[in-house]
């Protein structure tokens, strides 16, 4: 990219990942001038893009810690981001399988945790349900967490930046 010296930003942002994209797109909102700097040719050409796409629920994430915080709020916003980004999300939902009997208490924990951290719809299900859901599993009990999602990084960094751009070099 030619970067004419002429040019003047309030704010320059370093990376174009998942966060670069996202300040870059709340930046968007006021009146400034913005550029995201990125070294390779394209978004999310590190990390970001090539992660495994989960939208986090947050169940599993210490109560009471940023991490748990973020992951429970960036889920229950995430499919309307993506409505308003253009892109597809599709929230596949999570089973956690217990093989037998000794891996109840750990199950029942992660419930609590996520129950702690404010994770809707957590269920203790039998294996009768979890065969008629007809997934591959073939596990005994199951903590089921409708929340969780899956995403194409690509499309939803490229989307946010694609979104607030009023140049794109
Ligand atoms: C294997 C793996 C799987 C993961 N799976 C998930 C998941 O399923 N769900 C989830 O939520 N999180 C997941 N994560 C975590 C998530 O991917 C990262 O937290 C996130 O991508 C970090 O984003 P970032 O913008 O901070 O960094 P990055 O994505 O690394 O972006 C930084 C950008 O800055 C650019 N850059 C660096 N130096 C310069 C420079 N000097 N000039 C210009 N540009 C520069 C880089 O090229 C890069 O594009 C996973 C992480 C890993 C490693």
């Amino acid at each position: 990219m030619e970067i004419n010296t002429q040019n003047q930003f309030d704010i320059v942002i370093v990376g174009a990942g998942a966060v670069g994209c996202a300040i870059a797109r709340e930046l968007s909102r006021y009146q400034l001038k913005v550029a995201v700097f990125e070294k390779e040719s394209d978004v999310a050409a590190g990390t970001s893009g090539r992660n495994s796409a989960v939208v986090h629920a947050g169940f599993n994430n210490k109560p009471g810690s940023l991490m748990a915080k973020f992951c429970v709020e960036g889920n229950e916003g995430f499919e309307s981001l993506c409505r308003e980004l253009d892109v597809p999300y599709k929230k596949t939902g999570k089973l956690i399988v217990a093989f037998d009997e000794s891996d109840f208490a750990g199950i029942d924990k992660l419930i609590e945790n996520g129950k702690k951290n404010g994770v809707k719809g957590l269920e203790f299900i039998s294996e009768g349900v979890v065969k008629k859901l007809r997934t591959p599993c073939w596990g005994n009990w199951s903590n089921a967490v409708p929340q969780y999602g899956n995403n194409k990084p690509l499309f939803v960094y490229g989307g946010s930046c694609r979104k607030c751009c009023t140049k794109w070099s």
